[in-house]
């Protein structure tokens, strides 16, 4: 195996997570894994195949690349939904593929039409509405300019869904903002249906709405961060500890990242540790190498910050990190050995080192370290 770190990620983690979900939704509501972002980090292949066999046969992605990754792994029956970008040429292969897709502009409506007319094949969209979030959906004019082209193109158009995405369901400070967008959401599908125009599947729900907003869940919900094992804020997180008197987190992590020790070498008191003067030996010091840096998504402002697992221990991250390696202090360690097993991100033992804590060190969202962790790191299924 050629790596110098892995990713594992947990099939019973993942067991857990969904069946927490499914406990939230009331019977019929169906569960759309949201796996853009290489699947939040966890790479799309790896966790598609592994959702599947936790019975989820329904994926959102982003783009077409990543509907691409996911079809080749993806099972008969199980449905793709491509949320944000596609261009002309990916159009025609997502309709020729069964792949189902967002309108939210007329100009890809006119297209889709098109290219299932030369197809033969009807196009799947999800019609979202702008309902506030002012990012990308359907409103006013366009709108009814759309509904006339549905009505006209009715053999060349399945409306598989009506949705729209909530700016900032995590947060209660953006309650009246989202409640707002519901209200919206439910006057244009009325207005819709007035017109003729009804569909499978209605859905609005992120993680946090699923939690914060069960009005939000109607037919089906698109969960991206819960799945992983993490929550949308830590609001979020609290609320539900509170309204539901849990003790401990319902939520497992799926996600361990990993590494070995490359050198362990003696510092000498009043020394300095790799690049700079960032970093001055104490006492007499005993340090170990790890080969992840920042090419590998070990963010730079974790130097003399971070902290790793060895044995069962934590300790820290001394000096700079650099692009392919950081060093860490090993003095307290016992019997600490070359090649010794390295925790970056995950448990070890009785230890853990959280996204969270990771995420505060670096300033970074959950959301984005995790996404941060680059393609290239191999990943493994584990139970
Ligand atoms: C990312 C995304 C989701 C999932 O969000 P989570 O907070 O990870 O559950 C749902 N809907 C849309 C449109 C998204 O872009």
């Amino acid at each position: 195996m050629f790596y110098s770190s892995y990713i594992e990620i947990s099939k019973s983690a993942l067991h857990n997570n969904i069946a927490f979900l499914k406990g939230l939704l009331q019977p019929g509501v169906r569960l759309s894994s949201v796996v853009k972002g290489n699947a939040y980090g966890h790479g799309i292949e790896e966790f598609g195949q592994l959702a599947q066999e936790c019975g989820i046969d329904h994926f959102s992605v982003f783009s077409a690349d990543e509907a691409y990754r996911l079809l080749q792994v993806a099972s008969p029956g199980t449905t793709i939904m491509i949320m944000g970008f596609l261009d002309e040429e990916q159009l025609e292969w997502a309709i020729a593929n069964g792949i189902e897709f967002y309108v939210f502009h007329i100009d890809r409506l006119e297209r889709a039409v098109e290219v299932a007319r030369k197809l033969q094949k009807p196009a799947r969209i999800h019609l979202d509405l702008e309902t506030g979030m002012n990012r990308i959906g359907l409103g006013g004019a366009e709108l009814k300019a759309v509904v006339r082209m549905l009505q006209q193109n009715k053999a060349l158009v399945e409306i598989a869904g009506i949705c729209t995405h909530f700016a900032g369901a995590e947060s209660s400070e953006n309650h009246e903002r989202v409640t707002s967008q519901l209200e919206k959401y439910s006057a244009t599908v009325n207005y819709l249906s007035s017109s003729d125009i009804a569909a499978d599947a209605l859905h609005t729900a992120c993680s946090a709405a699923v939690v914060a907003y069960p009005e939000t869940h109607l037919n089906m919900v698109r969960v991206g961060i819960m799945q992983y094992g993490f929550w949308s804020s830590p609001e979020i997180f609290q609320r539900y500890m509170q309204q539901n008197g849990e003790q401990a987190d319902p939520l497992k992590r799926l996600i361990n990242w990993k590494s070995h020790i490359m050198t362990i070498k003696l510092v000498a008191v009043g020394e300095f540790i790799g690049y700079g003067n960032s970093y001055q030996a104490k006492e007499d010091m005993l340090l170990a190498t790890v080969p992840v840096g920042y090419a590998w998504g070990y963010s730079r402002s974790l130097s003399n910050q971070g902290e790793v697992l060895i044995r069962g221990h934590r300790v820290p991250v001394v000096g700079i990190v650099n692009m392919n390696v950081l060093m860490v202090d090993v003095t307290s360690v016992p019997d600490v050995a070359l090649n010794d097993e390295v925790v970056l991100l995950g448990h070890q033992g009785e230890e853990n080192i959280t996204v969270a804590s990771f995420a505060e060190l670096s300033t970074q969202l959950n959301y984005e370290l995790l996404t941060r962790l680059p393609m290239n790191i191999p990943r493994y299924i584990i139970d």
